[in-house]
């Protein structure tokens, strides 16, 4: 098993990951302690394959459990369904003694996770990332929250677990789109941080799309480790370093919007997002031809789309001025200067975007 340190002083935590250690959960909740009462949120999907032997792992150390199922997929990040867990905390007597597990994928850890940070000023919270994307990406670095109609992630928090547990086994009965748009959050770690792990991607690209353990293992503990780094320098997204984060997700946020967030999954819109990123550096001269192909090539191994949706490229660059990295009407991206490093340029004309975009 490797461990990921996660250095936040005081809300410093292990990411633990393996392979077959789903159980080794109970003891991150302290369910051998007296008094040990835990609160499992799941979605109705990953609970039917791997709520019993978290349940078992925490009751056979003598720990009271409860577990509440939500419907799967992105509708249950609302506000009525935070509501309700609320509600059923309170039912099962939650306070302060109480841990919040979340076990599920990106939308089960960001909403149970937003349920623990806001229930009785907040209650401790451990994760258990079932998807590649939670995995690698939205269990590390404490952001939770919820949707409004109007916005995605519009009220949420920082809370920091006190534990993550990775069991890479777990990604065996993820479907096939699901695990390739965690690949391109991977993938986007290499870009921006690290050209040796983008090599390693390319020297494993079989053994990945096979779901080998012990290459997963090391992909999901690197993006752990890379993602920490930031998050240890920029915990609230307040030196702007965290954005570095954000390679390829100023396209990906308009083409999401655009389509309705129904027809893309977030990765493979930050795959295509990577892919006008790259073209727009390569226009503006910050890197060479073959390096956008080299990164083509390897989302392209992985199964990924990289083509922009069918959409009017006018109202693409109209909804990048509305996402938040626009700063003073002027669009700012995250663009590569070389494999493993990234910089945040501003005040790059339309004709530019638009041109990345292939229009
Ligand atoms: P993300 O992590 O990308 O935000 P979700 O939380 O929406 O994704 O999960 C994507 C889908 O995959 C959901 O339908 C969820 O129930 C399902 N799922 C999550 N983890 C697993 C798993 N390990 N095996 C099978 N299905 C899973
Ligand atoms: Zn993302």
């Amino acid at each position: 098993m490797s461990l990921v340190h996660v250095n936040l002083g005081p809300r410093s935590y292990d990411i633990e990951i393996g392979s077959g250690n789903l159980r080794e959960a109970a003891k991150l909740c302290d369910a051998e302690q007296d008094d040990a009462h835990t609160v499992i949120i799941s979605d109705t999907n990953v609970a039917e394959h791997y709520l019993d032997p978290v349940v078992e792992a925490l009751e056979g150390l003598g720990c009271e459990v409860a577990a509440l199922e939500v419907e799967p997929g992105e509708p249950s990040k609302s506000p009525d369904v935070a509501s309700e867990l609320w509600e059923e905390l309170l039912d099962q007597g939650a306070d302060r003694k109480t841990v919040v597990v979340a076990l599920g994928g990106g939308v089960v850890g960001d909403l149970a996770g937003f349920v623990a940070a806001t229930f009785g000023r907040g209650l401790r919270f451990v994760q258990i990332p079932t998807t590649l994307l939670a995995q690698v990406d939205s269990s590390v670095g404490g952001k939770v929250g919820v949707n409004l109609p109007g916005g995605k992630n519009m009220v949420g928090a920082f809370w920091q677990p006190r534990g993550v547990l990775i069991d890479v086994a777990v990604l065996a009965t993820l479907p096939e789109r699901e695990y390739r748009a965690g690949l391109a959050e991977v993938v986007k770690y290499g870009v921006i941080q690290d050209a040796d792990f983008f090599a390693y991607l390319e020297a494993n690209i079989e053994l990945v799309n096979n779901r080998d353990a012990a290459v997963l293992t090391r992909i999901v503990e690197r993006c752990c480790r890379l993602k920490a780094d930031v998050v240890e320098q920029d915990e609230r997204e307040e030196t702007g370093l965290r954005s570095i984060l954000n390679y390829g997700h100023t396209f990906c946020h308009a083409f999401e919007a655009a389509t309705g967030y129904e027809t893309l999954l977030h990765g493979e819109g930050v795959a295509i997002g990577m892919m006008c990123a790259a073209r727009l550096a390569e226009r503006l001269g910050r890197i060479d031809a073959a390096f956008v192909e080299r990164q083509r090539k390897l989302l392209d191994a992985f199964g990924l789309p990289l083509d922009v949706p069918d959409v009017d490229r006018d109202e693409l660059v109209e909804l990048m001025y509305r996402d938040k990295k626009a700063e003073r009407g002027k669009l700012r991206f995250v663009l590569p200067t070389r494999l493993g490093h990234v910089e945040l340029v501003g005040g790059v004309a339309n004709e530019q975007v638009l041109a990345a975009m292939g229009d």
